[in-house]
């Protein structure tokens, strides 16, 4: 029996994927069962942020297994309160909770924003508003809170209390707030809804009205955080900071974690009891967090980051059969004149380079520390087929 024969048989057939067994990678290119290598254009999903065991990584994630793999968060540990303090030190948060994915990043939100308005103003104002073609997560309060009608389907009933405001429509925006509401919720740049970035104008009209009304932002930024868009959070491009913020994907560079950050109004929201997570902030992950932050706090990696995303998007807007080039940094869409993104996607496969799809784009989310050099291979596969 092949890999994919075997995987098939015993592992729920919830994903698409493509036929290649993966089976070891070092900084930003992998190699198959084959011996055949790919430069990787989509970092797992934008998980392994330094690319493939990056030595640092690799160093402290292993020197962290070899000492203490996980206790319980019925005890502390050092290196969970190291890594707290750096992560709400770089990001200017007070308080953050620690979790394993995304969506788990973005219930905690969620609940921490119910909770906040309860305490203050008790019930009935639960209502949290998620823009059209949003994505925040696969659990059924995220898949409620999700802005896409395709995921709304079979697990009926779906949790109530979410109510979806078109992106950039500060008139739909505002026709949605009512005196149930006590959240907004936003990518800064809808991820798996297509790359497609928000206006600074809707942003700032989003912070405007729930300051009037005291209702929390909360800044999904498990895709855009810990530098993918060329600043640490996408907030700052914005020049806003959300009262709420979760990241997951790439703070510890692949391995499983996330992280809901509150700042000083609702840091203490979440008290003993109120909310909970058996592996949240597991000492390994907490490690490999550190390596991420560390490097990319360095001196000169974020504009570093700022640099090769304009050298790509230069590149890539000038291959014919490229319609538009969306995104932030380096969360890159590609919009297609004629070709369809999956079959670019396979091409690209076959010519020993990874990338993603987004909707009906290509999807390029490189490791952040990706090489000149990779970058030209890649995208000369790219023009290749785009142009071919
Ligand atoms: C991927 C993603 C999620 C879900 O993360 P999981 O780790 O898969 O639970 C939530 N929000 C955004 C913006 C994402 O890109």
């Amino acid at each position: 029996m092949t890999t994919q024969e075997k995987l098939s048989a015993s592992v729920m057939g919830t994903y698409g994927r493509f036929p290649v067994v993966l089976e070891e990678g070092k900084d930003n290119v992998c190699r198959d069962e084959n011996g055949k290598s790919y430069i990787d254009f989509g970092s797992g999903i934008g998980t392994s942020s330094l690319g493939y065991c990056n030595d640092a990584w690799t160093e402290a994630v292993c020197t962290q297994a070899k000492k203490l793999q996980h206790t319980s968060n019925l005890y502390y540990t050092k290196v969970q309160a190291d890594c707290a303090e750096a992560i709400c030190k770089a990001t200017g948060y007070s308080k953050l909770f620690y979790c394993n994915s995304g969506a788990e990043s973005n219930e905690c939100a969620i609940k921490l924003a119910r909770k906040y308005s309860f305490d203050k103003y008790g019930k009935g104002r639960h209502t949290i508003i998620t823009l059209v073609n949003s994505f925040h997560g696969r659990t059924m309060c995220t898949l409620s809170a999700t802005g896409q009608d395709v995921f709304h389907n079979y697990f009926f009933p779906f949790v109530e209390g979410f109510r979806y405001a078109e992106a950039n429509n500060i008139e739909d925006l505002k026709s949605k707030i009512d005196d149930t509401v006590c959240a907004v919720m936003m990518e800064y740049v809808q991820g798996e809804g297509g790359v497609n970035a928000l206006s600074q104008e809707f942003v700032d009209a989003v912070y405007e009205m729930c300051g009037e009304k005291d209702i929390l932002v909360i800044a999904d930024e498990v895709q855009t955080g810990v530098g993918r868009t060329g600043t640490l959070l996408a907030g700052e491009q914005f020049g806003h900071k959300a009262d709420v913020t979760t990241l997951a994907k790439g703070i510890a560079g692949g391995l499983p974690m996330g992280a809901c950050l509150a700042n000083e109004k609702c840091a203490e929201v979440l008290d003993k009891g109120s909310h909970g997570s058996t592996f949240g902030g597991n000492p390994v992950c907490c490690a490999a967090a550190m390596a991420v932050l560390k490097t990319v706090t360095a001196d000169g990696f974020l504009s570093e980051v700022q640099a090769k995303a304009k050298y790509i998007r230069e590149k890539l807007s000038a291959i014919k059969g490229v319609k538009s080039v969306s995104g932030l940094g380096l969360m890159i869409g590609v919009e297609l004149e004629e070709k369809a993104a999956l079959d670019v996607v396979n091409a690209a496969l076959e010519k020993g380079l990874l990338v993603l799809t987004a909707k009906t784009k290509v999807r390029l989310l490189p490791p952040l520390n990706i090489t000149y050099d990779e970058i030209d291979k890649g995208l000369e596969i790219l023009k290749s087929i785009i142009e071919g």
